[in-house]
């Protein structure tokens, strides 16, 4: 028989396909990496706009406290300090520090020391309780009910309601209280949105370290897997796939479905915008979630300065349907369901490795997903 020309035949060449390309290459292997976007990196990917890295499929910040996989991408490219630490614009008009600790509750009531914060979280959170057992309410029956008895009216109102409504498209008295089982607050003065020992970005942006991992493999870009399958699976012995998986099985048996966000990015004419990479509007008048500032990712100080011009992103939560990035899968019992379908037919494969986020069904961050490929070559 005669010898296929690659070991592997690796489909998308986002984090999960270019780690794997990497490390399988390192060990020897041959491998061809194929993607139907005209670019690398997945949604990591970074597009140059008045020579800021635009995050142009959402914001990425990675983040981990995994010492081998921050060594790992650092050997690749080095990061920067970036440390997330987003505000919220409220209903009030006023911003507050996210995650919640103490200088968002400083804003919130004026309280100065963790006794004092806690004094009036017990007091907001006693209030709502009460509430429910006046009505009867054993149980909180929703997310809005959920997150009063964990964290009281002040903070959800402000923080939580609208943002929420926006995220998911349905009032917070409609949606399952499941959704928010723990809600933490820190009390101290401390607005690192992460726990995690590491987090940054790649300086110079993301592209440098896809195009590291890439480094010395075959790429072919603009090239769909199903507008020629039998082909592309002549040429390698094995084929990792990246993609989704329900179109892997030409959606014998549905389609699955995904959340998405649609974003309005614009140029403007100052050096600084908003002053933070990361602004939430939890406002239910205000459309969008979220506004990012790219340039605060990479620039920081009097340095985001040396740019006059700066960029921005709204971004829109919204259904989706066909022809848009399917961001988010569903984590319903509908579509559990039909993803153990696929991923049974998906387990009978001999040839075939499927990983990532959309082979897999499964909102992944970037650390967890070079993990997943380190699982497989450990
Ligand atoms: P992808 O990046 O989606 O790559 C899959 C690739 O396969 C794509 O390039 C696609 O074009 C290609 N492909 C699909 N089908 C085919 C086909 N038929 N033929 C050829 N090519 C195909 N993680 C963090 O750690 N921090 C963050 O701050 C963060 N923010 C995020 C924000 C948003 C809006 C989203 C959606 C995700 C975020 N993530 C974040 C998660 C991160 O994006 C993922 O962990 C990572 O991109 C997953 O990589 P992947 O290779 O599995 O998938």
């Amino acid at each position: 028989m005669r010898e296929k020309k690659y070991d592997y035949l690796i489909v998308g060449a986002g984090l999960f396909g270019a780690t794997f390309a990497h490390l399988a290459t390192k060990r020897g292997k041959r491998c061809l990496v194929i993607d139907k976007r005209s670019h690398v990196g997945g949604n990591v990917y970074c597009e140059e706009i008045e020579g800021i890295n635009v995050h142009k499929y959402g914001a990425h910040i990675f983040h981990t406290s995994d010492r081998r996989i921050w060594d790992f991408v650092n050997s690749i490219v080095p990061f920067n300090r970036y440390t997330n630490s987003p505000l919220a614009k409220a209903p009030d008009g006023k911003l507050y520090n996210l995650p919640f600790n103490m200088n968002t509750f400083y804003q919130m009531w004026g309280v100065k020391t963790p006794a004092e914060a806690q004094a009036k979280l017990d007091e907001q959170r006693r209030e709502a309780i009460k509430r429910m057992e006046d009505d009867g309410i054993k149980e909180p029956r929703n997310l809005e009910e959920q997150a009063l008895i964990l964290i009281g009216r002040d903070v959800y109102e402000q923080l939580i309601k609208g943002y929420t409504e926006k995220q998911w498209g349905r009032p917070c008295s409609e949606l399952p209280a499941f959704i928010i089982r723990r809600l933490p607050v820190r009390m101290t003065f401390d607005n690192d949105y992460f726990n995690d020992s590491f987090q940054g970005i790649p300086i110079g942006g993301y592209n440098l370290l896809i195009d590291g991992l890439l480094k010395g493999v075959d790429v072919k870009l603009g090239t769909d897997f199903f507008n020629n399958c039998e082909c592309w699976r002549s040429v390698a012995d094995k084929i990792v796939f990246t993609g989704k998986i329900d179109e892997f099985y030409d959606y014998r048996f549905g389609k699955l479905e995904y959340r998405t966000v649609r974003f309005e990015t614009e140029v403007l004419d100052e050096p600084n915008n908003q002053g933070n990479a990361v602004v939430n509007y939890t406002s239910p008048d205000v459309p969008y979630t979220r506004i990012i500032e790219h340039k605060h990712f990479e620039a920081f100080g009097n340095a985001v300065y040396d740019n006059p011009k700066t960029v921005i992103s709204r971004e829109y939560s919204s259904e989706w349907c066909d022809g848009m990035e399917p961001f988010y899968p569903v984590n319903d019992k509908k579509n559990q369901d039909l993803y153990s379908r696929y991923r049974a037919l998906a387990d009978m494969e001999r040839n075939v490795i499927f990983g990532g986020r959309l082979a897999e069904y499964k909102y992944y961050d970037m650390a967890p997903i070079i993990a997943r490929v380190f699982n497989y070559f450990d």
